[in-house]
């Protein structure tokens, strides 16, 4: 098949692996860079441009799109949706798993367990809307941040009033959420390909930090997932429509709670903890859901 990596760095360590994986197996791969595709818009004839040249038809991408280049990036992979081109997540399900607010509320709805959460522009009441979610501690959350950038622990009720009357005072929308203590500063990545678990990790915040990304010096290790942990990763990627995501959960003393859905997981974190060939599980999933040479426009938006 001729698969095609959406992906601004071909040297990044996903990039490279998905290119690997690919060629291992057979296929014709490439890597485009999202930022520096344009697009064709004509009435039934769309296409994607990049360096001069229609892009010839390819049968599946890869979108590795980073949070900072949300809207372009989705718009690219739209654009060869248009065009035919099977896509290993639709731009729709990527946009979604963008707002941490709409996923929560998807997941909430679908009664995927999650730590209590509250959302607010410019209450006018903030001591209630901390007590709503259980008091002191709270994590309050800005919408968009990435790798732990803009979550903060608010100890005291005190505390959390003013981080969120700061928030406010920027004018941010902010999430409120019940800080699940008892994880001890770990999460459990999930990923999930095609419905399946198929490598999990444990990743354990350095002393004296809550979060545990690996870009905050979260130490990764191997996990075995109880059969409610796989369950909850499961429907989480099902709820947000992603055939490959990263599920992000913590243990909570009410179960496995989910704490956002990624849909560009990174490889190298989970490749090296697992010793697991997540980039060749991708592309095999790839072949059984693409259909090589499909020259219909399919009505996708
Ligand atoms: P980001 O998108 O920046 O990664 P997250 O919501 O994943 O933001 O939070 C970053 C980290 O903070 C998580 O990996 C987790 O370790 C910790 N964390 C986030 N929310 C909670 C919570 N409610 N209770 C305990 N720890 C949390
Ligand atoms: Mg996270």
């Amino acid at each position: 098949m001729r698969i095609a990596i959406l992906s601004r760095n071909p040297k990044l360590y996903s990039t490279r692996r998905l290119v690997e994986a690919g060629q291992e197996r057979g296929h014709d791969i490439e890597v485009i860079d999202t930022m520096h595709c344009y697009m064709d818009i004509t009435s039934a004839r769309p296409s994607v441009r990049y360096k001069g040249k229609q892009l010839p038809y390819f049968d599946a991408v890869i979108p590795r799109i980073g949070a900072s280049v949300s809207f372009y990036g989705t718009s690219v992979v739209r654009q060869f949706e248009m065009t035919g081109t099977y896509s290993l997540n639709e731009s729709v399900a990527i946009s979604r798993s963008r707002d941490k607010l709409r996923s929560l509320q998807l997941l909430s709805r679908k009664g995927i367990g999650m730590p209590r959460t509250g959302f607010a522009h410019h209450p006018d009441r903030i001591d209630d809307l901390i007590k709503n979610v259980g008091g002191a501690p709270v994590v309050i959350k800005l919408l968009e941040g990435t790798q732990g950038i803009g979550v903060v622990l608010a100890d005291t009720q005190k505390a959390a009033e003013s981080i969120i009357e700061a928030f406010m005072g920027l004018n941010a929308s902010i999430l409120v959420q019940e800080f699940i203590k008892e994880a001890g500063g770990s999460d459990i990545r999930c990923f999930v390909v095609g419905g399946k678990v198929v490598a999990a990790m444990k990743r354990q915040a350095p002393p004296g930090e809550f979060r545990s990304n690996l870009h905050r010096g979260g130490q990764a290790s191997l996990v075995r997932l109880s059969p409610a942990e796989r369950k909850t990763a499961v429907d989480a990627a099902k709820t947000m429509g992603l055939n490959c995501c990263g599920v992000d959960i913590l243990r909570s003393n009410h179960g496995p709670v989910v704490m956002e859905v990624n849909s560009s997981p990174g490889l190298e974190g989970i490749e090296l903890a697992t010793k697991k060939n997540v980039a060749g599980m991708i592309i095999e999933f790839i072949e059984k859901s693409a259909k090589p040479n499909n020259t219909k426009t399919k009505g996708k938006g």
